[in-house]
């Protein structure tokens, strides 16, 4: 069986070291495939789905995710237990996993032509590949979901994201993310280090600045000496977008991850969930069809309650007032 993966990201590697024994190819438009980004968090469900695959993440452990409001204290400990790692230490485990695979950078998939007996791919490079199956693993602005035709939009929801890491200890132990008016901030202990990401709610036409603004070094975060440890171009600044609509593409074309239901990362679940994915594909590629079965309705959850927390999240003005006094209320103890 030969399986054509288009993107060595996250769920497409994962997918590659799931389908050990057979014959893999992996397209990536990047020149290096590496994993960009700062740091994630990946719960114990996405870590022993990896284990089944042999990969073992060393990462920094942790109990429970808190959440604080600004200046203040801590609202409510989510028992959630998992670890942090760097990406480029995720992905550099995938690779090896994955090595069986032949990996073909800086080349796309200009179009396909689907069958009962395979596909055929033609890529940006001039090549043609025939496949019994072709995995769009691209990401949220997958090129796969739209040469499917899927009406899937890319939606803004009303966020900016600085990710960056930092030499320092937080002096955390658990991760912890801190409400403001606007703006939000997330701090993740690592092995060696510190991962820290910066919200902003800003409107769809204004301009991103490449390093956070200063607002982030007001004493209620209380991560000024945080951010100044991470040089000013080390950020790396994204929107936080999200699909409108699922897609998951046919049998001799499925789609995973983020190409299938990119969500916003408000409950830090899309790589664990790419990773789940990719397994349950890869134990029905080629069986009985079942894909997504309950990939769907898990999915479609995760993104709902992901847009919601977003939502509240980024309150600004009053009603970030209104938030705070009621979240108060559940207020356990000085952050
Ligand atoms: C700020 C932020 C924080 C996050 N934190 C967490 C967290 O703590 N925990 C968690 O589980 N998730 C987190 N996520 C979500 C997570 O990063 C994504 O959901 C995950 O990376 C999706 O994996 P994927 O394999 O679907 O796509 P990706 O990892 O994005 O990989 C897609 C790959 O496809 C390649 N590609 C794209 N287009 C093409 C093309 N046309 N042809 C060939 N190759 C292509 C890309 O270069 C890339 O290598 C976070 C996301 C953000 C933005």
């Amino acid at each position: 069986m030969h399986v054509v993966i288009v993107g060595a990201g996250i769920g497409g590697l994962t997918l590659a070291s799931a389908l050990r024994g057979c014959d893999v190819t992996i397209i990536e438009q990047r020149p290096v495939a590496e994993g960009i980004g700062a740091g994630l968090m990946l719960h114990d469900e996405a870590l022993d789905a990896l284990r089944s695959v042999e990969v073992d993440i060393v990462g920094q452990k942790f109990s429970e995710f808190r959440l604080g409001l600004s200046g203040g204290r801590e609202i409510r400990s989510i028992a959630r237990s998992g670890q942090a790692v760097t990406r480029s230490a995720l992905h550099s485990e995938l690779l090896n996993a994955a090595s069986h695979a032949s990996l073909r950078t800086s080349t796309t998939v200009k179009k396909f032509k689907e069958s009962a007996e395979g596909v055929c791919v033609w890529l940006s490079d001039g090549d043609k590949v025939n496949a019994d199956f072709l995995v769009g693993a691209d990401g949220l602005g997958s090129s796969i979901r739209k040469l499917l035709g899927s009406n899937a939009r890319r939606r803004y929801s009303g966020e900016t994201c600085w990710r960056g890491l930092s030499d320092l200890h937080s002096g955390q132990r658990n991760p912890i993310e801190i409400w403001g008016k606007g703006r939000r901030v997330g701090i993740v202990p690592l092995l060696s280090g510190t991962y820290i990401y910066l919200t902003h709610a800003v409107p769809a036409g204004a301009p991103r600045t490449p390093a956070p603004t200063d607002e982030f070094l007001q004493p209620g975060f209380g991560v000024e000496n945080l951010i100044q440890s991470v040089p000013e171009d080390a950020w790396i600044q994204h929107d936080l977008d999200e699909l409108s609509n699922h897609t998951w593409g046919t049998h001799r074309v499925p789609l995973l991850g983020d190409a299938a239901h990119g969500f916003t990362p408000n409950l830090g679940e899309g790589a664990a969930q790419a990773i789940l994915d990719a397994i349950y594909l890869a134990g029905n590629i080629s069986g009985v069809w079942q894909y997504p079965g309950p990939r769907y309705r898990r999915n479609v959850r995760i993104a709902t309650m992901s847009r919601w927390v977003g939502r509240v999240g980024q309150a600004n003005g009053v009603w970030a007032s209104v938030r705070d006094n009621m979240l108060s209320v559940l207020a356990r103890r000085p952050l």
